[in-house]
This record gives structure tokens, C-alpha cells and sequence, in this order.
């Protein structure tokens, strides 16, 4: 590794790629990520209504997704905007859980609601507000499950190595680095997805890394491109936004994805996710070297 990044990363020695650990595999239920698998988790920004949420799971499911993600403990910018349901949310989460066999990933905001949410959920979620609540980190730490670390609005990939570094010190190795775009001068799109930021994260570290095109772009229409570009960027899976009538939804509407497109997208991926199988395994950086010879 360049002795650019070693400095700059050099607050976060255990995330770093290494002579004993080249890829770190976090198991969740029966999947792997980052073991090969391109792994995609979606569903509803919020979980809203029983019907909403078995009608995307059971969707989302058939289209090849492996994980439901769903927000019960919402971060709303707006105080006077939907909240989520709290328990209630985690509760319908389990059930469709249980009819879907898909695993639930869902967002932690507190570490008093860790114990809790982590009763019922398969991945604590820290989101992009939270990445330096190192209250929050330590306690979803704690709790053994595995953790969804996004990566913050402001913050740098030396700085989210740090938070993945706080999580590790805490006893908890299976954290899952999350690139969802970041605050620049752009203003069109929601963020500015951050693309190089996945081949930089792989290249130094042995964590999984995966991309969230919905927060990134913001609007549905981008979607499904980002999704691509992750792809190939050497993402391990991707986190999106699903909704079965996006224009009603309580919360995320614009950048959710509607059964159609979604369905759509997924299909979309599938030559890119093969390109890359064979090497999955390896260097990102080293093999796009490679591939021009
Ligand atoms: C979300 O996943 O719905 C969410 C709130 O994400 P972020 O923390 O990236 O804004
Ligand atoms: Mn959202």
C-alpha cells in the first residue's frame, strides 16, 4: 500500500488490509458478504404498513435480493416528518423476516435502542449521521451483531476507517463498510456518490464494502446506473430503496425504486456481476491493472 494512504489511515491499523487478513467474510444467517456473492439488501426506506413491507420483501426477494432493509428508528432531517414506527416497525420487520427468509438489516440512532433492535434485527444499520457516535458504536459493537457502517455526509475514508476501527476494538470484526455519497457543491443530486471511495476502500481494506445508490443520487431515475457503476467499481452488494408505489411513500420517495424498476435494475446487473465473479477475491485496484494489461 502507498505510504500516502498507510499515513493517512494509520489511525485504523486493524481495518487495513494485511499479510494474515486479505478479505474479511461477515456471515449473517446463511450469506456471506464479501465472500464472493455480489449481495444486495432492499426494501422500504421506512417501514410503513404490513402490506408495504410483505409486498416488497416478497418482491424484492423473487428479484434476487438477499436481505430486507427497512428503517424502524427513522433519522428524519425534518422533526415534523415520520419518525417510524420504533418497536412496532421492528416487530413487522421480524414477521416478514420470517415469511420471506430474508435477513433484516435496519438502522440503529441510539445505543440505549441497541439491545432492542438488535433482538430482532440481523444488522444493526449505524447511518451516515451517526458514523462518529462513538457512544452508538461501542454499543452496537457490543451487541455481536453484525454492523452496516455508512459512511457520513462529511466524513472521509480515513475517517470512516476510524469508526470501522472503534467497532473492531470493541470486540465486534464483522462490520460492513457502506459508501452512500457525500456532501460536496453539487446540489443536483442528493450527494455526490463517491465512486471512488469502493476501489479505495477495497484496495486498503479487508472489510466488505458496499454502495447505496438511493441516499447517493437521490433521485430514482440515477439509480439503477450508480447500481451499475458499483458493480464494476468492485462493490460487494449494494443497499436500495424499494417501494411498492414510491410516489406515496413516507418517507424517500423520490429516490425509491417502484417493482418495475427495480425487477429492472437487478436484471441490469447481472452481466456486470458476472464480468467480475472470477475475481471477485481480489484486489480491485490490481485487477482493473490487469485487465489493460
Ligand atoms: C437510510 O438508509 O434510509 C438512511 C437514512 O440512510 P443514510 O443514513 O445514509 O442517510
Ligand atoms: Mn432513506
Amino acid at each position: 500500500m502507498r505510504g500516502s494512504w498507510q499515513k493517512q489511515f494509520a489511525e485504523s491499523p486493524g481495518v487495513l488490509k494485511s499479510a494474515e487478513r486479505a478479505q474479511t467474510t461477515v456471515q449473517v444467517l446463511n450469506l456471506e458478504i464479501g465472500g464472493g456473492e455480489f449481495i444486495t439488501m432492499a426494501g422500504p426506506c421506512s417501514v410503513e404498513t404490513e402490506f408495504q413491507l410483505m409486498a416488497t420483501a416478497n418482491h424484492v426477494r423473487r428479484c434476487g435480493a438477499r436481505l430486507l432493509r427497512g428503517g424502524a428508528f427513522k433519522p428524519r432531517s425534518s422533526p415534523y416528518s415520520f419518525q417510524g414506527h420504533g418497536v412496532d416497525g421492528l416487530k413487522m420487520l421480524a414477521r416478514a423476516r420470517k415469511e420471506s427468509g430474508l435477513a433484516i438489516v435496519t438502522e440503529v440512532m441510539s445505543e440505549c435502542d441497541v439491545p432492542v433492535v438488535a433482538e430482532f434485527a440481523d444488522v444493526l444499520q449505524i447511518g451516515t449521521r451517526n458514523m462518529e457516535n462513538y457512544a452508538l458504536l461501542e454499543a452496537a459493537a457490543l451487541s455481536g451483531r453484525p454492523i452496516l457502517l455508512k459512511r457520513g455526509m462529511m466524513a472521509t475514508v480515513a475517517d470512516l476507517l476510524r469508526s470501522a476501527q472503534v467497532i473492531l476494538d470493541h470486540g465486534n470484526p464483522n462490520v460492513i463498510l457502506c459508501e452512500r455519497g457525500i456532501r460536496t457543491f453539487e446540489t443536483a443530486t442528493r450527494n455526490t456518490f463517491d465512486v471512488a471511495a469502493i476501489p479505495l476502500l477495497k484496495h486498503v481494506s479487508h472489510l466488505p464494502v458496499i454502495a447505496d445508490p438511493s441516499h447517493a443520487a437521490g433521485y430514482r431515475e440515477l439509480v439503477p446506473a450508480l447500481a451499475r457503476i458499483a458493480v464494476v467499481a468492485g462493490a460487494d452488494g449494494l443497499l436500495v430503496e424499494v417501494h411498492p408505489n414510491p410516489d406515496k411513500a413516507w418517507s424517500d420517495g423520490e429516490q425509491s425504486l417502484d417493482f418495475a424498476d427495480f425487477e429492472e435494475m437487478m436484471t441490469s446487473l447481472d452481466p456486470y456481476i458476472a464480468l467480475r465473479e472470477p475475481t471477485t477475491k481480489d484486489d480491485p485496484v490490481t485487477n482493473s491493472l490487469e485487465a489493460v494489461g
